[in-house]
């Protein structure tokens, strides 16, 4: 299990400072429906916008 997650998207509201992640949990997907090859495929779910 993670108990840390570093997360630099200061605009989500679960960020804190120092790059932290304060969710009880995050959901991490692959945006192309399919196996991700690259890190660049997955985005956290869990993100929700501050505004
Ligand atoms: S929920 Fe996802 S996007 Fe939001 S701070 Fe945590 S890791 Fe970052």
């Amino acid at each position: 299990m993670a108990v840390d997650v570093l997360c630099e998207v200061s605009n989500c509201v679960h960020w804190a400072n120092g790059n932290q992640c304060a969710a009880d949990r995050i959901y991490v997907v692959s945006h192309t429906g399919k196996e991700a090859e690259h890190q660049e495929e997955t985005d956290c779910k869990t993100f929700e916008n501050q505004h």
